[in-house]
């Protein structure tokens, strides 16, 4: 059992920094490569996590997290092995995972499923900030001049996850609907191999396969991806070690029956690989998968159970707990979990 051999207290760091995060960026980030097995190693950066293995031709890096990781991996990379980057493959399109790629294309082809081409497209021109919904609405609402577009001077002091720049795709220094809707995306190398159900690539002899997960909740556009002859799978977000799904936004998609379902096919497979490696949390294997799992079937009976027996939101929100759970990170989220799995089963 190879469990929590990296630190949980490293886990929190950076979840809780701002919305626009350049005033909160100065500390140094905690970052570190860990030998997995054979050939394959995970690389951290604060609470992310990425991954690559070594082939005499070259690297695969599975999500570059962002350009300040992205340059500081490849110079480890370059010292270490002395072997380019051929390939970066991504997770997803999220920008707290995929961006920073643009660091490794000289050598590089990026890797990911096709559905990402359209998550990172631009909506149309006539969006507008009252066109935002979702996790970024807020964003919207900082316009406080109602000019349609939003200042830096708006965005000043208040919280979101991702740098302002990160969602000013076209650099002029405002972010209009279409931008915000968007999402912080503006740091993703695009895509240049996509693929709809099953990829293998190949490099020195080792493999990394690429199968897509399906449509659910996290995004559309999930790669689940496997190093065979490490016996290593790795997944992102859809599943986490050690840390409760994030606050209500992990639920926000819907399509949670859909979610579950990739979970259990996730945990079948896991069974095959002597290691599963995520996004977020420790290195581990198929019984993280399992706990994963359960822990919905938790919150899901206990949210269920509530609202048939005419328990209030509220009070559901105030008192329910899932004390198996209570060593993982974010369990202070519980309440916020409550609030999805509400909106799952009632919307
Ligand atoms: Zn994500």
């Amino acid at each position: 059992m190879i469990k929590n051999t990296l630190s949980l207290a490293l886990t929190l760091s950076v979840l809780l920094v701002g919305f626009f995060s350049s005033s909160s960026g100065q500390e140094v980030p905690q970052r570190v490569i860990t030998h997995v097995t054979g050939d394959f190693y995970r690389a951290q950066n604060n609470n992310h996590n990425s991954a690559f293995l070594v082939t005499p031709e070259g690297i695969i890096v599975v999500d570059p997290l962002n350009e300040d990781f992205a340059e500081w991996l490849k110079q480890e990379l370059d010292e270490r092995f002395g072997v380019p980057v051929r390939y970066v493959l991504y997770s997803h399109h999220h920008w707290d995972h995929a961006s920073g790629g643009a660091v490794f294309e000289d050598t590089a082809q990026f890797v990911g499923h096709a559905n990402m081409l359209t998550h990172l497209a631009m909506p149309p021109d006539s969006t507008t900030l009252s066109d935002v919904i979702g996790q970024y609405a807020p964003v919207a609402a900082l316009d406080t001049n109602a000019n349609g577009q939003i200042e830096p001077s708006e965005a000043a002091g208040n919280d979101t996850d991702a740098p302002f720049s990160a969602f000013d795709a076209n650099g002029d220094g405002l972010l209009s609907g279409a931008e915000v809707l968007r999402g912080p995306l503006s740091q993703v190398r695009p895509p240049t191999i996509t693929y709809q159900n099953k990829l293998e690539i190949t490099l020195g002899g080792k493999r990394a396969i690429l199968e897509w997960v399906g449509e659910m909740n996290h995004s559309l556009d999930m790669s689940r991806i496997i190093f065979p002859e490490e016996s290593v799978m790795m997944v992102v977000d859809y599943i986490t070690f050690g840390r409760l799904p994030y606050r209500e936004l992990d639920y926000e998609l819907g399509m949670f029956q859909e979610w579950m379902a990739a979970i259990r096919e996730a945990e079948e497979t896991s069974k095959n690989y002597e290691y599963v490696t995520t996004g977020h949390g420790p290195l581990g294997n198929w019984e993280n998968v399992t706990e994963w799992r359960v822990y919905f079937e938790k919150l899901h009976e206990v949210v269920a159970t509530g609202i048939t027996e005419g328990r209030s939101l509220a009070e559901m929100r105030e008192n329910i707990r899932i004390p198996e759970y209570e060593h993982w990170t974010g369990y202070n989220w519980l309440h916020e979990n409550v609030l999805g799995m509400y909106h799952f089963l009632t919307d």
